[in-house]
């Protein structure tokens, strides 16, 4: 297809998972999708995770788990790993095992222009780099992964929420306490509006051992009306459960019409996103519970991922350029009566109230349409050399897309 593309100038659009948040996988009407979900094998060869691009995250962890392996990868059962790997993938594992990316070691690709290469650190050293968390839909189209997999059998999970009343003391015990804590803790902090707001943080440790988890987390239970379960489980039960899929079958776990018996639905919501490089202050996280509260017209969810741990440890960092966030701030907004529109002006209203306290950079696997000075908010320090890797290996822009490197 690409050489046919290359061929005609015909525009070629990779598509893995078809979660992009902004439908870019979807392509436009002079372009011709490369739809990659049936390359969906998940296996182990010479100690490396085999991974093909269509494969959704569920499928991933499964597949891993037969052999007490797994990949730090994502929360949503069904996002595609092409995707996720490409841009970087944050997800539970995180500050214990780093972003998806990092543990890319070598890619089976198709150039721009067709030709099928094997690209690893002897052979291209550079697109290796820009192919680890540079983001999709540009330098190359990734056909299979090869991963360093991790040997974990069995890990601790646990959920806390407090009133509302709270959210403020327990968003500054949060963020002083897990960015810097044991990188076996990996949690997420969550706002969230729906009839009611909710104020609460999940997260998982690395081993089984529910004691330690608890020690670690404690200060987060000694804010009042704090509520705890925790608990410990096969890995693969918790990535179900992150994933809303607890108690279901595997093949519920997909997206519905995508996999016989899928039943996960398809949503519609605006988002955006946002990174710290050091803790809210208490105007800030003032900041968050009003826009929270002035959420009408639809829900809305503020969600913080403590990062530091191994995303900041990388010995060897590929392009993903946040390392020195403490955390990633997605903002979400499902459109209610007030429609998508008024889902878009939310969230991005809730990216202009930080401005000054976060670092005006965005994840590229978050894509705003909207966002301002897009380049260097995703690309950040990494942006140069990914622009010399693209003109190299893709000099006419044949992969392209509204918001690439340039
Ligand atoms: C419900 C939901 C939950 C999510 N949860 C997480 C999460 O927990 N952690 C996280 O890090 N991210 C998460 N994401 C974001 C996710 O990482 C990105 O949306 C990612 O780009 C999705 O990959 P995909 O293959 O499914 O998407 P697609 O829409 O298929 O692709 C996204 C972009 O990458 C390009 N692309 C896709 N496949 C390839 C390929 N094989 N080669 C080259 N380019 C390609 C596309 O052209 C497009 O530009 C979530 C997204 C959704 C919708």
């Amino acid at each position: 297809m690409l050489r046919w593309g290359a061929e005609r100038d015909v525009r070629i659009v990779p598509r893995s998972g078809g979660h992009g948040f902004a439908g870019w996988s979807g392509g436009d009407p002079s372009s011709v999708v490369v739809d990659l979900s049936r390359l969906r094998h998940v296996g182990v060869s010479g100690g490396r995770a085999v991974v093909g691009a269509g494969a959704q995250l569920i499928d991933v962890y499964a597949g891993l788990a037969r052999r007490g392996l797994t990949l730090p990868a994502g929360t949503c059962p069904s996002v595609g790993f092409g995707g996720l790997v490409l841009g970087g993938g944050v997800g539970p594992s995180v500050r214990g095992l780093g972003l998806t990316c990092d543990r890319l070691r070598s890619a089976r690709v198709a150039t721009a222009t067709g030709t099928l290469r094997t690209i690893d650190r002897a052979s291209d050293e550079d697109l290796l780099w820009a192919l680890r968390g540079g983001g999709g839909g540009q330098f190359a189209v990734l056909l299979e992964a090869r991963l360093e997999p991790a040997a974990v059998r069995r890990s601790a999970w646990f959920a806390v929420s407090w009133p509302w009343a709270a959210a403020e003391e327990a968003l500054a015990a949060w963020q002083a306490l897990v960015p810097a804590a044991d990188p076996r803790l990996s949690s997420t902090f969550s706002l969230l509006r729906g009839t009611a707001p909710v104020v609460r943080a999940i997260g998982q440790w690395l081993d089984d051992d529910v004691a330690a988890l608890r020690r670690a987390i404690a200060p987060l239970t000694r804010i009042a009306g704090a509520r705890l379960s925790a608990g410990a489980a096969a890995h693969l039960t918790n990535q179900l459960r992150w994933a809303g899929c607890l108690g279901r079958p595997l093949a519920a776990c997909h997206t519905a019409g995508t996999r016989p018996g899928g039943r996960m639905p398809r949503e519609t919501w605006a988002g955006t996103s946002d990174y710290l490089a050091r803790p809210l202050d208490a105007a800030g996280r003032r900041i968050l519970t009003a826009r929270l509260a002035a959420r009408r017209g639809g829900s809305g969810a503020i969600i913080l991922d403590a990062l530091g741990g191994a995303v900041r440890d990388a010995g060897d960092p590929g392009a993903f350029p946040h390392r020195d966030a403490i955390v990633q701030v997605q903002h979400y907004a499902q459109p209610g009566s007030g429609g998508l529109t008024g889902a878009r002006a939310w969230v991005r209203g809730n990216r202009r109230a930080l401005r000054g306290r976060t670092t005006g950079q965005a994840y590229v696997n978050y894509p705003d349409p909207a966002l301002p000075g897009y380049r260097r908010a995703y690309y950040g320090a990494s942006l140069e050399r990914l622009r010399a890797v693209r003109r190299r290996v893709d000099p006419d822009r044949r992969l392209r897309f509204a918001q690439d490197v340039g």
